[in-house]
């Protein structure tokens, strides 16, 4: 089996150490770069499988990168950046970035984004349509085809608005979705910039389908940036 190539791109040497060796440690094959010029080469020269990008670099801006990288390569980018930092998460993600790591996160956070990453990479890569398969996961069932959703095999009635919020979260299950990108999908490229209208609905979904509303299971909340909804059972690698 080939293993999977992760371009880990950081330039404080505990951090890139630390990620090098947890991933090598479960089965991965890293590569490290402390600074942006040597990243975009090592893009270039290595086709990584996931990039690791740490958004302060001493010499290039990490968000640069992202749109260097984003002209030619579909290569999943997972960020990482400080906690304070909600802005930056944001615009990395509508840059084109596929999710973030908060510093500082642990062994179990940082292999279940890659393992999201690749998962969706994949899928990208074989043409299949993120709609094919049912989503299953905790007792939450969607079916895509019948447009349903059971909880522990009771159906639940959901708005259409309502549906729709959840089946692009659960499409996309595992990975931050920032508030703009579901309410473009929702409501269309005219959708207003005030996200209280997707709170409103996320308030309803939550109370149909989370036991207890303010501890969710199945639909976090990324405080600042958006959604993300608890990964698929039945398909993590
Ligand atoms: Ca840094």
């Amino acid at each position: 089996m080939t293993k999977f190539n992760i371009l880990v791109i950081e330039d404080e040497k505990n951090i890139s150490d630390f990620i090098s060796k947890t991933l090598t440690a479960h089965g991965y094959h890293t590569v490290s770069a402390t600074t942006g010029a040597a990243a975009l080469s090592l893009v270039t020269s290595l086709c990584p499988d996931v990039i690791l990008l740490d958004l302060g670099l001493p010499d290039i801006d990490g968000m640069e990168i992202i749109r260097q990288v984003r002209t030619w390569s579909e290569t999943p980018i997972i960020v990482v950046s400080a906690r304070t930092q909600e802005e930056d998460k944001v615009q990395a993600l509508d840059a084109g970035a596929d999710d973030y790591l908060t510093k500082p996160f642990g062994t179990s956070e940082l292999l279940a984004r890659i393992r999201t990453s690749l998962r969706h990479s994949n899928k990208i890569q074989n043409g299949m349509s993120f709609s094919q398969k049912p989503y299953s996961a905790k007792g939450l069932k969607i079916d895509f085809y019948k447009r349903t959703i059971s909880l522990n095999g009771e159906f639940i009635h959901l708005t259409p608005v309502e549906y729709k919020i959840v089946a692009f979260l659960a499409q996309n299950s595992g990975k931050v979705m920032t508030y703009s990108a579901v309410m473009n999908n929702v409501w269309g490229p005219y959708a207003e910039s005030d996200n209280k209208i997707l709170r409103v609905n996320m308030a309803n979904i939550r109370r149909k389908l989370e036991k207890n509303p303010a501890e969710p299971i199945y639909i976090f909340t990324e405080v600042g940036v958006g959604y993300r909804m608890t990964d698929d059972e039945e398909t993590i690698l």
